[in-house]
């Protein structure tokens, strides 16, 4: 299957936040390392909204996220991507996937895998799948669409490939150990995370895909759907995430750390862009600063491999209380 746009040698980095809800610091720290990694290289940079996710996409939320980017500074090149604008293009990878019957349909709930699978399982990840429908073919849809039984698709899982990523290394993984053959078509008939970013990525002419390291997992799933459908992968850089004194990522209990609000409080950018900039080590204390001032200090050695730990002072040296 083709891709939309060919790759050329140029650089492309992308911001692929989710409406979901406000965007806090904690994202604002990865699209900035985002940003900056591909301007540093003369690349270019697109804005994708992940908005198929439906039930937890919030009214407003895709505004406000274009809004936050602007007010930090970050730009990007071309026309704005939505997901949910994309579904014929997502619906076509699937059927390449179902012509090589690298999918088939499956019709448990989530109470039926839960109930299946006895092995213990990470938090996150949920059970393993049990691989109850792996022995469908896709033919077998017609059949269950004739009962007016709903079904996911579900990608058979072989491998799992190791990467490379910018900053954790090599990353061995094992898929079959991480919740086996996963959904790539939900049973609402939209397309799963896994396989939309793939198809956007590469219809994008991505080449280089810096996020926060919670998304470690999918890289493997998202490698098996490349060698799939025959595309060339990006660079990975998954950076580690922002979390509060207890050590879980950055949410509400830890204080309003939402950008719309501290705009609201009358906290500048560039103080902000500071904060984040010394807590990626290219600054020696928290200073305001530009943006494109920062282009000249990224480097990716210099940001820690540990979450950044935000605590009420950091935020009280920008001027903001949380
Ligand atoms: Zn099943």
């Amino acid at each position: 299957m083709q891709p939309e746009v060919s790759r050329g040698s140029r650089v492309v980095g992308r911001l692929a936040p989710s409406p979901t809800g406000a965007q806090h610091v904690g994202n604002a720290r990865t699209y900035l390392i985002a940003w900056l990694s591909a301007r540093s290289q003369g690349g270019e940079l697109r804005l994708r909204i992940e908005d198929i996710d439906s039930p937890r996409v919030k009214a407003g939320a895709a505004d406000l996220l274009v809004e936050d980017l602007r007010w930090l500074g970050l730009d990007w090149d071309g026309p704005i991507v939505v997901q949910s604008q994309r579904l014929s293009v997502y619906r076509q990878a699937l059927q390449h996937l179902q012509a090589q019957e690298l999918v088939y349909p499956c019709t448990c709930s989530r109470s039926d895998i839960a109930l299946a699978a006895s092995a213990p399982h990470a938090e996150h990840e949920g059970p393993v799948y049990p691989g109850t429908c792996a022995g469908r073919q896709v033919a077998d849809a017609k059949l269950l669409q004739q009962q007016g039984r709903a079904y996911a698709w579900r990608f058979r899982v072989r491998h799992t490939p190791v990467f490379t990523d910018r900053l954790a290394g090599e990353v061995h993984l094992d898929l079959r150990r991480m919740g086996g053959d996963f959904v790539v078509w939900k049973n609402n008939n939209t397309p799963a995370y896994q396989l939309a970013v793939v198809v956007d990525d590469a219809a994008g002419g991505i080449t280089e895909v810096v996020r926060g390291d919670d998304l470690i997992p999918s890289t493997p799933r998202q490698l098996l759907l490349y060698e799939a459908l025959g595309w060339v992968p990006p660079a990975f850089a998954h950076v580690p995430l922002v979390v509060g004194t207890d050590g879980r990522r950055l949410a509400k209990r830890h204080g309003d750390t939402r950008l719309v609000q501290l705009r609201q409080a009358g906290v500048h950018a560039e103080a902000l862009l500071g904060l984040l900039a010394w807590s990626c080590g290219w600054l020696d204390r928290i200073e305001p600063i530009r943006v494109q001032e920062l282009l000249p200090l990224f480097r990716w050695e210099a940001i820690p491999r540990q979450p950044f730990v935000l605590l009420p002072e950091h935020l009280q040296a920008i001027g903001y209380s949380a």
